[in-house]
């Protein structure tokens, strides 16, 4: 018998931040009419339930061994029924309401959105990105080799 590998220190981050994220969420619920809240009890039974689970599968994910494979194997694929997730609307709203406003890289002239006071990334088909080259990649064309790797979003 062997045990397996300790969590990381940000597997156990996720884990924590996901169960308090669900916490919140299901807690809103109950200014909902049209649904049945869970009680104090049961949302308190459930972060760990829920953060286990997150721990458990990105350690899976992030170890592969013939037993991860076998855990993730098992686990069913969510019911097609089931929405695709997408981002939560308080998310949503607070980048554009705290993000700057959209402008283009100097190095690259992708379209990029500020961060933070001086972070600025990519905004991609795909998602976003800090790095001009990164960014540049394709499907069909790979990256734009004329851009240096150590480029970064900035604005003009
Ligand atoms: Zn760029």
């Amino acid at each position: 018998m062997s045990e397996p590998p300790p969590l990381s220190g940000t597997h156990k981050l996720f884990g924590a931040l996901v169960a308090r994220g669900v916490r919140n969420r299901l807690e809103e619920l109950r200014g909902d009419p049209l649904e049945k809240p869970l009680t104090d009890d049961q949302l308190d039974r459930l972060g760990p339930i829920v953060a286990g689970t997150v721990v458990t599968v990105l350690h899976a994910i992030d170890t592969p061994s013939i037993v991860s494979s076998m855990y993730l194997e098992a686990i069913q694929p969510p019911p097609e029924t089931w929405d695709q997730p997408e981002l939560l609307d308080d998310y949503v709203y607070l980048w554009r309401e705290m993000a700057g406003p959209d402008t283009n890289c100097r190095h690259c002239d992708l379209p990029i959105i500020q961060t933070g006071p001086r972070r600025w990334i990519h905004r991609t088909p795909d998602g976003a990105v800090v790095g001009c080259r990164a960014a540049s990649y394709t499907a069909a064309g790979g990256w734009n080799d004329d851009l240096a790797r150590h480029w970064k979003a900035r604005p003009a």
